[in-house]
């Protein structure tokens, strides 16, 4: 199975990372734990590109699928073939957030990209943990250097929030909005029901 987490910055995705690979790793389940940008040693080298040199928007969304291409096909699928699970911190909805909404590109060109990079492959679950403007700022302030594009300005943010809504709502169920302004012994305790659900699926 493929599970990937999602949230704007500061929405305190990173903390939850390590606890599910924990969870399911005590559960006995083989867990590839991996992100994006990065994911492959190629990978980590775009990841330090993109986060730091500026560049065209088209660019950048063509390096992250470049990037996602390389992790897709060496990491991402020949774990789920050999049976096991995969949680990856960031996916492609992290495009449309980011580069389709954020920085305003839209959805089709993401759209054709993802069917060129994936097909058909989609995560079994998605959590997009979800804060509104104040408390990520709050987070932010409180935490490490900030890379370019935690330094985007307020619009920026709201943008790339609606459209991690925008396609929740499409999703078809595949993403669960989780209101990540909540304790975090709060979050974990829907997010261990959802899990249930998911391993005895
Ligand atoms: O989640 P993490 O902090 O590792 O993400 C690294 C940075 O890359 C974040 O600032 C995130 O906003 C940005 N990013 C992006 N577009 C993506 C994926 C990540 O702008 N498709």
């Amino acid at each position: 199975r493929f599970i990937t987490l999602e949230g704007v910055d500061g929405a305190g995705k990173s903390t939850h990372v390590d606890w599910l690979v924990a969870q399911l790793r005590d559960r006995g389940l083989s867990v590839v734990q991996t992100r994006e940008p990065g994911g492959t040693p190629l990978g980590e080298k775009l990841r330090d590109l993109l986060l730091n040199d500026p560049m065209r928007l088209d660019t950048e969304t063509l390096l992250m699928f470049a990037g996602r291409c390389e992790h897709l096909h060496t990491v991402i699928q020949p774990a789920l073939d050999a049976g096991q699970w995969v949680v990856c911190d960031r996916f492609t909805d992290a495009s449309y957030a980011y580069q389709g909404g954020g920085r305003q590109l839209g959805a089709a060109r993401i759209a054709a990209l993802e069917a060129w990079v994936q097909g058909d492959l989609q995560p079994d679950r998605t959590w997009l943990f979800d804060v509104p403007l104040a408390v990520a700022r709050e987070r932010l302030n409180r935490s490490r250097d900030l890379d370019r594009f935690e330094r985007e300005g307020d619009a920026f943010f709201e943008r790339t929030r609606a459209a991690y809504h925008a396609r929740a709502d499409t999703s078809g169920g595949r993403m669960r909005i989780v209101d990540s302004s909540r304790s975090i012994d709060a979050i974990r305790e829907d997010l261990a029901a959802d899990l249930a659900g998911l391993l005895a699926g």
